[in-house]
């Protein structure tokens, strides 16, 4: 009797825990928009980033128009839009996405239908017109509607030349995800990465939209080859920072990759490569390294897997 009301307890509290974690999930996944503001921040002359929530924005202002770099989330559009007009009376005339997550693209379809004229990646179009699997168990999405896909793709390197400036769109294969780019100010000397480099936390591979590790280091290694020492790198999540901080992350992903193979060469499991913490070399200088290190470990583990064991994961 005593050990049926323990399992009734334990059920109890399993079911409780489920409830929280499905909160949770939803508190994280319906952010209150209505609360978010726009922080506007001038970086050079005639280039500003937007912070909102999601990834950060770009935008390059001057009599040709607005060029403006993502779309973060669909509610905040308004507000966005409210904010470039509090710097320029032009409209947006070109939004480029960086990669298709929804914190970059979610506010996609609002602009299109104003007739900003959306640019992105062959991959990322597909990705979004199609639907795109699950990030790291997180949930898949829906095929994005018409106005909301990019109306002009491309495959190699794409210039745009306005307001003084020559912006170039820089394609990074399979590094974040399969559709990458890199977007270049070179007068306002501004490098913006989308989120194959972030400024908090350890890198986020993400393998289901076709991201690798070795995508990932070639893409640091190219920016910091873009960059000259006062270059602003703008990354898609976290404050700017300069080719210096970048150079320390390819080199630290290196390290903690090295770190892992030889682990795996021993034949440890993912779970013992997780527990010996490859990254506590790093911990203390990476923001938000508590919250990202497991996730960075298991994809560099399953991307090593096939290599170091033969086998697929
Ligand atoms: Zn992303």
């Amino acid at each position: 009797m005593k050990l049926h009301r323990t399992h009734i307890a334990r059920a109890f509290l399993l079911v409780l825990a489920f409830f929280s974690v499905l909160a949770t999930a939803y508190s994280q996944a319906q952010p209150d928009y209505s609360r978010v503001e726009i922080k506007t921040t001038k970086v050079a002359d005639n280039f500003y980033t937007l912070e909102g929530q999601g990834g950060m924005i770009g935008i390059l202002v001057g009599p040709d128009g607005v060029f403006m770099v993502d779309s973060q989330f669909a509610p905040l559009t308004g507000k966005i839009v409210a904010a470039v007009k509090q710097i320029t009376g032009e409209p947006i005339r070109f939004m480029v996405n960086t990669h298709q997550h929804p914190d970059h693209t979610g506010g996609n379809e609002n602009l299109g239908k104003m007739g900003v004229i959306i640019v992105g990646r062959d991959e990322l179009r597909k990705r979004l017109a199609e639907g795109a699997p699950a990030v790291n168990g997180a949930g898949g999405r829906a095929p994005a509607p018409v106005a909301a896909l990019p109306l002009i793709t491309y495959e190699g390197k794409l210039t745009f030349h306005m307001d003084g400036e020559d912006v170039e769109l820089i394609p990074i294969p399979r590094a974040h995800t399969d559709g990458d780019t890199i977007v270049r100010f070179p007068k306002a000397n501004v490098i913006m990465t989308g989120d194959f480099y972030r400024s908090v936390g350890y890198p986020n591979i993400d393998r289901a939209n076709g991201g690798t590790l070795s995508g990932t280091i070639e893409g640091l290694a190219h920016v910091v080859s873009l960059a000259a020492p006062d270059t602003k790198i703008i990354p898609g999540h976290g404050p700017t920072v300069s080719r210096v901080e970048v150079s320390a992350c390819r080199d630290m992903v290196v390290d903690v990759r090295d770190r892992i193979a030889q682990l795996m060469r021993q034949g440890k499991s993912v779970a013992d490569v997780i527990a010996a913490h490859p990254t506590a070399a790093y911990d203390a200088k990476v923001p938000q390294a508590a919250d990202t290190s497991e996730r960075f470990v298991t994809q560099v583990y399953a991307e090593l897997k096939p290599v170091i064991t033969g086998s697929g994961q």
